[in-house]
């Protein structure tokens, strides 16, 4: 699955459709149902994120009652406190070289504990914490490495989670 941005000028704010292959009029159809039939000009965007992207990614991660329930406890605030985001984020950037980014991780589905580090705490928020989770929520495929700009917006997306956690 696949994420696909699709803006009709009939909406203000762009869809998101979950599909194995870029949406065309006759499937938009079927997702819209009959109250939408009037679609007929829309743009399908490609699956890498861009900025405007983060955002629609953080609206649906706050919809999603699994995703919610990860917050930092006090002893990854304290650890985060300690090390300062810089250090925290060198370290995230370690472990998506080493857990995520190769074509095959080993282990991939059960390489990001579930605490202990503020990093795996955000990553099983924001659904990086694995190839599956990655390819359902970013549209990243698995099966082959990840590109720099891939690590970089993974990377983004965990600081922005802990910048979000800090500020409550
Ligand atoms: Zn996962």
């Amino acid at each position: 699955m696949r994420v696909w941005l699709v803006r009709c000028e009939e909406f203000a704010r762009p869809v998101i459709i979950l599909a194995r292959r870029r949406p065309t009029l006759a499937s938009l159809k079927v997702v819209f149902a009959v109250s939408y039939d009037q679609v007929r000009r829309f743009h399908v965007f490609g699956h890498a994120m861009n900025v405007d992207d983060i955002e629609e990614l953080f609206e649906r991660l706050d919809r999603s009652k699994f995703r919610q329930r990860f917050r930092l406890g006090k002893r990854e605030r304290d650890y985060l406190t300690a090390k300062g985001l810089e250090v925290i984020m060198s370290h995230g950037a370690d472990f998506v070289v080493q857990r995520l980014a190769p074509a095959f991780p080993e282990n991939d589905g059960k390489q990001t504990p579930m605490r202990n580090h503020p990093v795996f705490v955000a990553q099983h928020a924001t659904a990086t914490c694995c190839r599956g989770c990655l390819e359902k929520w970013h549209g990243i495929p698995k099966g082959r490495a990840l590109s720099p700009k891939e690590q970089e917006h993974v990377l983004r997306v965990i600081e922005r989670w802990i910048r979000g956690q800090t500020e409550r």
